[in-house]
């Protein structure tokens, strides 16, 4: 059993839970352990390059303040012996970030100053464990998590390099998620969020039998706790449908952690560093066979882009033309719906918006609808089966529907609403499917 154990930034983010980190990875036997920076410091990094980019030092001097207090405050509530040694560890990256924003230059100094987080914390981790007299190693992943130039991690390099050196089975292994070495062979990151999917990597380098990542909530929920009463976690859970949900808005896992696992058949367990003992919720190869709905979850900032078009009618090659503008512009689509002279489609980023409209107008009439939700209720739902769709709708009988993309799998359902009608639909699905 080599296990891979990923925390999340409040699992880290006081001395107290570092503790309650250090009892779970020994109970596991974690054989890497990873960690995202301490919580609130990734957001309080990025403000810092966004005040550097400005000149603004005050503010960048009250955030450095900020964050000295809750570096200093949990390297004295778990570290005695090397107390001295963690501090100037802090002390050492504050130096660096002060030199980087007062001698800026856009990618690099931004990418340098956001690592600091995951190195300090993780460095502080395995100082704790030493302590404890464990055997404890500080990886740096920046060493063997090395992307290419689309921004891909090189597996095959990854595997080589941690054969090398995670070698003890009485060890553990702590190395920061997020942070890697880019093309040009500078400090950069896999983007915000990206920790989960660095265990995800590291658990498929070493063959582990299981990716666990460790949050403050247990589990996967049926649907969003932040906007829907009386959810219940989820105990078991295909690949596919926690894709789906993680893609789609359910904020405790990075979407592309799963690919990797899956390919391998690894386990991925989440569990609540708060709650060791709560079950959490497994994500495996496993198929669920009753047929159902299990959960549903939103994702906001969704565009539309209605392209209508009688050159389509009795056409054909002209959806390629269409794709062609977002593979073009290398943005992806979520949704998309066609008659037989229009066709709808949805973005999550409008960084290209401009360019695409202006492409798209040559093919047609072009109409922007921005502020939606996607909702996505995943599940069993066999093209078969009579009666899940009606289901799905009867429950939503009050709301506006604007898009709805059925029939793709088996195993989701995605409906477009306005963001001013998402937490209506979520109660609504909520009261009628579960
Ligand atoms: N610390 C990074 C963030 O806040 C990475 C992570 O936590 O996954 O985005
Ligand atoms: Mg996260």
């Amino acid at each position: 059993m080599s296990k891979v154990l990923k925390f999340g930034g409040t699992s880290v983010g006081s001395a107290e839970n570092m503790k309650k980190v250090a009892e779970v990875i020994q109970h596991e036997r974690a054989r890497i352990t990873v960690l995202s920076a301490m919580s609130g410091t990734t957001d309080a990094l990025v403000k810092i390059v966004a005040s550097a980019e400005k000149g603004d030092q005050a503010t960048i001097e009250e955030l450095l303040a900020m964050l000295s207090e809750k570096y200093t405050h949990c390297i004295e509530g778990v570290l005695v012996s090397h107390r001295a040694a963690a501090e100037a560890r802090w002390a050492e990256a504050t130096a660096l970030i002060r030199r980087e924003a007062s001698n800026f230059h856009e990618y690099t100094s931004e990418r340098a100053i956001i690592a600091q987080g995951e190195l300090v914390t993780s460095a502080i981790f395995t100082y704790y464990l030493q302590e404890l007299g464990l055997k404890a190693v500080y990886l740096v992943s920046p060493e063997f998590m090395i992307t290419d130039a689309e921004g891909k991690v090189d597996t095959v390099r990854l595997e080589k390099e941690l054969s090398q050196r995670v070698l003890d089975p009485d060890t553990y292994y702590v190395a920061q998620g997020f942070i890697c070495t880019n093309a040009r062979g500078e400090l950069d990151n896999l983007g915000r969020g990206g920790s989960d999917y660095s265990a995800a990597l590291m658990g498929a380098a070493i063959h582990a039998t299981e990716v666990q990542i460790w949050t403050d909530i247990d589990g996967m929920h049926n649907n969003d706790p932040r906007f829907v009463e009386h959810t219940y976690p989820i105990r078991h859970m295909s690949f596919d449908e926690a894709a789906e949900l993680a893609y789609f808005g359910a904020k405790i896992l990075h979407p592309a952690t799963i690919q990797p696992c899956k390919d391998q058949g690894i386990a991925v367990l989440l569990k609540n560093t708060m709650d060791p003992k709560a079950p959490g919720t497994t994500i495996s190869n496993l198929e669920d066979d009753t047929r159902s709905f299990h959960a549903v979850a939103a994702k906001d900032g969704i565009t539309v882009i209605r392209i209508h078009s009688t050159r389509m009618l009795m056409a054909y090659g002209f959806l390629r033309k269409v794709f062609e503008v977002f593979e073009q512009y290398r943005t992806p689509i979520d949704m998309i719906t066609t008659s037989e002279v229009a066709v709808s489609l949805t973005i999550d980023s409008d960084k290209h918006l401009q360019e695409i409209v202006t492409e798209l107008e040559k093919l047609g009439t072009i109409e922007i609808e921005r502020n939606n939700s996607i909702v996505c209720v995943v599940g069993r739902m066999e093209h078969g089966d009579a009666g899940l769709a009606a289901k799905v709708f009867k429950s939503l009988s009050a709301i506006p529907i604007k898009m709805i993309s059925y029939g793709a799998s088996h195993r989701n359902l995605a409906l477009l609403v306005g963001t001013e009608d998402k937490k209506r639909t979520l109660q609504s699905l909520n009261d009628g499917l579960f």
